[in-house]
């Protein structure tokens, strides 16, 4: 395995490609560059990148298919992609974040953003998923979720929250930073015997943040594309 990061950048802007090459080394990163779907598929069969970089726009195979495709190879599923999508293309991202993709940057986009994606992704990856039942504090330790007992208490008063309100924030948290659609939530927090339409997402983050009062910004509404809680809002409990 090789010491440096190792990341692929699928672009077939080939300015756009060597500007983010050029700041990926300057991170210390490794980097290859394929201008086509196609050529993605190749060079990940080549060689494992650490991370992939993927413009959705591509001349052969969009970046979705590959994205699609990636993750239903096992030897390749768990390689983060960070997708680069068009401004007003929010359905592109929400397809490509149920597909499996990490995160996303729109482009135009500044290098130091994507640099910061990257990073964000890749601590993400190496430090990996809080487990279900770890507790998880909020808002710089204002909140605190404790999935053991089901209670989230916010400035050491119990909040009454309903079991959906509940599990949506603890979905959120396990990824602070990360936008997470509609339907992922959906999935997430639909339990045994609950009916849940993706448009009813929105009543309860309504409630939650309610509830949540004046840290109820912590979940922020992400345009076109779902929710996250705010990164900055967010320190992981030791
Ligand atoms: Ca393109």
């Amino acid at each position: 395995m090789s010491s440096k990061t190792l990341v692929l950048i699928v672009e077939d802007e080939a300015d756009i490609a060597e500007l983010i090459a050029f700041h990926l080394s300057r991170e210390g990163f490794e980097s290859r560059i394929a201008g086509s779907g196609r050529g993605a598929l190749d060079s990940v069969n080549r060689e494992t990148p650490d991370l992939i970089i993927l413009d959705i726009m591509l001349p052969d195979l969009d970046g979705l298919e590959v994205c699609r495709r990636l993750k239903r190879d096992p030897a390749l599923r768990e390689v983060p992609i960070v997708m680069v999508t068009a401004r007003g293309e929010e359905s592109d991202v929400v397809v490509g974040l149920e597909l499996g993709a990490d995160d996303y940057v729109t482009k135009p986009f500044s290098p130091r953003v994507l640099m910061a994606r990257i990073r964000a992704v890749l601590r993400r990856q190496e430090g990996g998923q809080p487990s279900d039942n770890e507790s998880l504090t909020l808002a710089g330790g204002a909140i605190t979720i404790d999935p053991s007992r089901h209670v989230v208490r916010m400035n050491d008063e119990t909040l009454s929250l309903t079991l959906t309100e509940y599990r949506l924030l603890h979905y959120l948290a396990l990824r602070p930073g990360f936008v997470r659609t509609r339907d992922q939530i959906v999935s997430a927090v639909r339990g045994e015997g609950t009916v849940l339409s993706s448009r009813a997402i929105d009543v309860h983050v309504a409630a939650l943040r309610r509830k949540l009062g004046s840290l109820g910004a912590i979940v922020e509404t992400v345009r076109g594309v779902g929710y996250r809680i705010g990164e900055e809002a967010t320190v992981k409990s030791a």
